[in-house]
């Protein structure tokens, strides 16, 4: 199976060229030409989480083996690093409602289920291609893809990892987690201003030729970690086999009734997996996009015009604060299959900000696709009533998706079965749980763990509560115009 670029599909790479490179050098996302049909779902049934993660995946990777992958699968997904033997487990509400919770690994957000594997893939992608140099991932974060990435690239052998975060942009939890971060080949560094300037800084880095010709001549190729990597996504797409085939085996689903996702989303990337387990041959039904009030992906998904121009929000859900979704891209690529319709309507967005796609797109968009958004109000009065009734606990982002399939479900009475997509654990928003409950005198620090325990009864995921008492390895802060110095200090 080869790979293409969104924006010149004449490049054809190898999986491992792909994942290597992470971005098309013409700024396109790389994507499989073909789509594998999905494997016999009934065999799958019977498989652990790992097995079927080998079995999907060895589809898109031509040249990895079985073992190979069998050995990635264990270690990425093993129990030293998820706290459940399901891995991404499926809880029922109600006897229609579900909800697959991705955040059982290290850092309690659903960005474990791919950033576990990726240094796998991509320390063997380089292998793969004859690549001698060590590789120095740079990320750009705003609170939840640093951590996941720190955690699973930390003693990766030829691989170093430097993270920069907003001084003043991450939560007490997440800046905790970071700063404490364990390993011989992390750095973690602090930018005086917003996530835009950590992550312009960091897309200087990397087109600064200069720059990357010195670290060359040190050793190293810079690489990115952030979802553009189609080794970010590919890990993605079996979660939403698994969760299938549980509710099957739980006997809540017979074999090819649709289901329903309904996935909170920003980058897109998350529910751009769903759409290829569907593509795959996987019956899903709708799948519904759900954001928080920087709306931008409802208004597209309605009207097919995509237009960042409009008033960004900080939320409390802020791993869904996003006005530009990159893993879009490669949706539009799977509709159009034309790298010339996908390259105008990105040349569009780069110049005004916006794009307009076609009757035709728009069609194919809204046969698969629903929308919804809500605001902070009503994800708290979900998060409030679903525990109140029945016990349920779940984080803003979750929230934001519970509520958004509420309104689907009430205003189309569609009652088809449907998977609610959980992609952090209640205790790493903390504080918007306890303003939930009603709880506005809150602690400091770690201490707010506990007191959400106190309060619902619910025990703190081990890799949160263990943050109490680390030492801080991690105090540097950085101007923006100084972030490549530091990249050139850790690599010293
Ligand atoms: C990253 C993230 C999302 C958004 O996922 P995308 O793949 O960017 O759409 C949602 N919730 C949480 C908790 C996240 O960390």
């Amino acid at each position: 199976m080869h790979y293409v670029s969104t924006r010149d599909a004449s490049l054809r790479y190898t999986a491992a060229q792909a994942i290597e490179q992470g971005l098309s050098r013409e700024g396109g996302l790389f994507l499989p030409e073909t789509l594998p049909a999905l494997p016999d779902l009934e065999a799958l049934t019977k498989m652990t989480y790992q097995q079927r993660a080998v079995t999907i995946m060895k589809l898109f990777l031509d040249e990895f083996s079985e073992d190979e992958l069998r050995t990635f699968t264990e270690k990425a997904y093993g129990p030293e690093k998820f706290d459940c033997r399901e891995v991404a487990p499926v809880v029922s509400l109600h006897e229609k409602t579900h909800v697959l919770e991705l955040w059982h690994g290290p850092t309690c957000a659903f960005k474990d289920m791919a950033l576990q594997m990726l240094p796998y893939l991509l320390t063997a992608s380089m292998q793969k291609n004859g690549e001698d140099k060590t590789v120095c991932i740079l990320v750009a974060t705003s609170g939840d893809t640093g951590k996941a990435a720190l955690e699973g690239f930390r003693d990766v052998d030829r691989t170093k990892i430097l993270v920069f975060y907003p001084k003043d942009g991450v939560s007490d939890i997440q800046q905790l987690q970071m700063v404490t971060q364990e390993g011989q080949n992390v750095g973690v560094c602090a930018v005086v201003g917003n996530f835009d300037d950590a992550q312009t800084g960091v897309k200087r880095i990397f087109s600064d030729g200069t720059f990357r010709q010195e670290l060359a001549e040190r050793g190293y190729v810079l690489s990115s970690a952030n979802s553009i990597n189609w080794g970010r996504v590919l890990p993605q797409i079996v979660y939403y086999i698994s969760a299938y085939c549980d509710l099957v085996a739980a006997g809540r689903l017979t074999l090819g009734d649709p289901l329903n996702v309904c996935v909170p989303t920003g980058n897109f990337g998350n529910i751009l997996a769903g759409f290829y387990a569907k593509q795959m041959g996987l019956p899903s039904g709708k799948l519904i996009c759900a954001s928080n009030a920087n709306n931008v992906l409802t208004d597209f998904t309605r009207t097919g015009v995509y237009d960042r121009n409009r008033p960004f929000y900080n939320t409390t859900s802020p791993s869904m604060d996003i006005l530009i979704s990159s893993n879009l891209e490669r949706l539009l690529y799977l509709l159009t299959g034309s790298d010339e319709e996908v390259r105008g309507y990105m040349q569009s967005l780069n110049e005004t900000g916006r794009y307009q796609v076609s009757e035709k797109v728009l069609n194919q968009i809204q046969e698969n696709f629903v929308a919804g958004f809500c605001d902070d109000t009503r994800t708290l009065n979900t998060i409030e009533k679903t525990f109140r009734n029945g016990g349920y606990l779940m984080d803003t982002h979750t929230a934001v998706a519970y509520t958004v399939l509420q309104d689907y479900r009430c205003a189309t009475a569609d009652d088809t079965p449907a998977l609610v997509v959980s992609t952090a654990s209640p205790f790493k928003f903390c504080d918007s749980v306890l303003t939930s409950l009603g709880v506005t005198d809150q602690e400091k620090g770690t201490a707010i763990l506990g007191q959400l325990t106190r309060e619902t009864g619910k025990a703190a995921p081990k890799p949160l509560a263990s943050l109490a008492g680390k030492p801080v390895r991690f105090t540097e802060v950085t101007e923006k115009e100084n972030m490549a110095q530091v990249v050139s200090e850790l690599l010293r």
